[in-house]
């Protein structure tokens, strides 16, 4: 809304709005939402930007956005998301500041895929395991994941897993950006009701924004949507091939896991570590991250991370659904579990890193309320940041 218009009277916002504000400005983390929810197939993602391939208007407009179109824009969880309603229809409630830093959560735990394990799992292989088991059950038809390229190392492409082995494909992490929520349009091709998301932080809320916002189509699909917390992504290129194959002179086949623990450990297949001091990767972090609040993927049914152990994975339950989910699949012993008291220096870590994550987000930018507890409090740090001249950017 600008500042003289009427409550009521907010211009319809559509894809000029979307490319001009989020996609133009770099604030767009190219998680993919608005070219899924574009009814009309005009915009496509390049390079992890959305891009219009109708170019009657120009590539910065949309036909049919100035008829009546709006979806792209409603969908994006950068330009004016409804966390009050996100939160609202996920949990009843916003989220306390500044008691619950890392969001809402019903329990949280330790675990371990159980049994042998998950070959290539990331930290505990729990993400996996409960996916494996849920396509086993026939809870989900599907599991929308992100694996490795065949043609680009250390590059992921968005797949709908259905089978355990193409699930164990997926599994680990790559450091990298992939475009996740794309898989849910090969799962609407493969006519699939009822599938699991997994994504970073940034795409665990663009499922929601879209739920929001009505869009069900896509939102409805998802059963289960399980979170990855996420500090940062990086360019591929830089990344990869400058520094981990140039500088280091690292033989990229020989990579077995990449884990950004404090530092970033490159584990061989002989099984040693070659060790990347963080500090020389974070110049080439994707430039959306800057603008994420989120750490600890606050709107996933669970949410999932390595906060530095090894072997194990934290998983925050935060949802009614990811609670049935969670006791069930305990029970049916999928995974072993321990108490997450028991690690005090991985809580630490996680509460540093989500109230330092809020930071990043000054109360001017267009998704603002995912830093601050309600739009009421936004409201009154935007008047005071106002008043001051632009200086400070609020209390959490
Ligand atoms: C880009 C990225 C950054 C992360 N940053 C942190 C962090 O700072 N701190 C922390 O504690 N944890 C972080 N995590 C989470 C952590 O690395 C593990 O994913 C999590 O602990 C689950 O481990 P697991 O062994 O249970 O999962 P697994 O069983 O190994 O399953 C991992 C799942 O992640 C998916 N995946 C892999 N790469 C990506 C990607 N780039 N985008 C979307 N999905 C992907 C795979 O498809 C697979 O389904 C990050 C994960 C990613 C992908
Ligand atoms: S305005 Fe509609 S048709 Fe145009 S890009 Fe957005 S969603 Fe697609
Ligand atoms: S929906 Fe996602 S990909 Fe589309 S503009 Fe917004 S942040 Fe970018
Ligand atoms: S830091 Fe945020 S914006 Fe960047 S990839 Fe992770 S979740 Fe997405």
């Amino acid at each position: 809304m600008t500042e003289d218009s009427e409550p009521g009277t907010e211009e319809r916002k559509h894809w000029k709005h979307l490319h001009a504000e989020i996609v133009a400005t770099e604030i767009c983390c190219g998680c993919s939402a608005c070219v899924v929810a574009c009814p009309h197939h005009v915009i496509e993602m390049e390079n992890f930007d959305p891009v219009m391939q109708d170019l009657t208007l120009g590539p910065d407009n949309c036909v049919h956005g100035e008829k009546s179109c709006s979806l792209c824009a409603m969908a994006c969880l950068r330009l004016d998301p409804d966390y009050d309603t996100i939160e609202s229809l996920l949990f009843g409630r916003r989220r306390k500041h500044p008691s619950e830093p890392w969001g809402i959560s019903r329990e949280m735990w330790l675990a371990q895929a159980a049994g042998d394990g998950v070959p290539g799992g990331q930290d505990g292989g729990v993400v996996t395991a409960l996916l494996a088991w849920m396509l086993e059950q026939g809870e989900i038809e599907g599991a929308c994941v992100s694996k490795p390229r065949q043609d680009k190392p250390w590059l992921d492409e968005p797949v709908i897993a259905t089978t355990a082995d193409e699930l164990i494909e997926a599994a680990g992490s790559r450091y990298t950006y992939c475009s996740t929520p794309l898989a849910l349009k090969q799962a609407a091709e493969r006519k699939m009701k009822a599938v699991a998301m997994v994504g970073v932080s940034c795409e665990a809320t663009a499922i929601r924004e879209m739920g929001a916002q009505g869009i069900k189509r896509w939102s409805r699909m998802v059963k289960f949507n399980a979170g990855l917390m996420c500090n940062e992504t990086f360019q591929y290129e830089p990344f990869i091939f400058e520094i981990v194959k140039g500088r280091y002179g690292i033989d990229l086949d020989r990579i077995k896991k990449i884990n950004v623990k404090g530092d970033v450990f490159v584990t061989l297949d002989d099984a040693t570590d070659v060790v990347i001091p963080l500090d020389e990767c974070k110049p080439y972090a994707n430039a959306w991250c800057h603008h994420c609040p989120d750490f600890a993927a606050e709107h996933a049914d669970i949410s999932f991370g390595g906060l530095g152990m090894s072997g194990w994975t934290m998983c925050v339950v935060r949802s009614e659904y990811g609670q049935d989910l969670w006791n069930r699949a305990v029970s049916a012993g999928v995974v072993v579990t321990r108490a997450a008291e028991e690690e005090p220096v991985a809580l630490k870590v996680l509460d540093a890193l989500a109230k330092k994550q809020r930071r990043r987000v000054g109360p001017m930018e267009s998704h603002a309320s995912g830093r601050w507890s309600s739009n009421r409090v936004l409201e009154r740090v935007r008047s005071e940041y106002l008043a001051s001249g632009g200086d400070g950017g609020g209390d959490e």
